[in-house]
């Protein structure tokens, strides 16, 4: 079995590029344990809808801790991980610039919209996915949010030593990132796109992903094999 990291291609840049951002966004909070006030990055549910009337304090910014956790009990339990900053609902947006040239479009290194052809071309390695469509305006290309969740773990030797544990409290994970080296026991089975739990911003791939894309020949993808342990 092979794991790769998935980022964009260094070489190409884009003539245009998307600005916006996914509806909703648990706040931040202050550990009551950790006393870190701190939100996550990566850990995002473009599927996921919030209802009722906590949906408008959904929004990025500090809360206190009781707020936070009163809004986290309003999101639907069946996720695998939530914690102080996580994003739900599609992206919001606007295109800006030149047309849509490339298949993957990196709204950040951990935010990834593709184009919907890629849809059909990935439609096997995506089949266990969530995808949602974005609203993006001046676009005339459509397409897709691939929702990327965490279900993997990096190995204890992906991080520097002694750099902390993660809070059992709040969540946070406070270590530092040598090199990512995948788990093998925690990796999912037939799924083909992930994130680890223990570092949120990484976009892990399998082996079947890569030649989907590599056969379709998509752009804006590159693939650096990771080491599982
Ligand atoms: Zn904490």
């Amino acid at each position: 079995m092979k794991a790769f990291r998935l980022v964009s291609d260094g070489r190409l840049s884009a003539k245009g590029y998307i600005k916006g951002e996914h509806v909703w966004c648990l706040p931040g909070a202050t550990c009551p344990k950790c006393k870190t006030t701190w939100g996550a990055a990566g850990l995002e549910y473009p599927a996921t809808t919030i209802h009722g009337k906590s949906a408008n304090a959904f929004k990025s910014g500090v809360v206190d801790w009781k707020t936070y956790q009163r809004l986290k009990e309003a999101v639907e339990t069946n996720l695998p991980l939530i914690l102080p900053g996580t994003h739900f609902g599609p992206i919001i947006g606007s295109f800006q610039g030149g047309p849509v040239e490339l298949d993957f479009n990196w709204l950040r290194p951990w935010t990834l919209l593709v184009r919907s052809k890629a849809r059909i071309e990935l439609a096997t390695v995506l089949r266990e996915q969530h995808l949602v469509e974005p609203q993006i305006k001046g676009s005339r290309e459509s397409l897709i949010e691939i929702q990327i969740e965490p279900r993997c773990q990096l190995h204890p030797q992906s991080f520097v030593a002694d750099s902390g544990k993660t809070c059992e409290t709040c969540g946070r994970n406070p270590q530092r990132l040598v090199q990512p080296i995948l788990e093998q026991d925690s990796i999912p089975k037939g799924i083909h796109m992930f994130r680890p739990r223990n570092f949120l911003t990484i976009i892990i791939v399998s082996q079947e992903f890569v030649e989907a894309c590599n056969g379709a020949r998509l752009t804006n993808a590159e693939f650096e094999e990771i080491p599982i342990a």
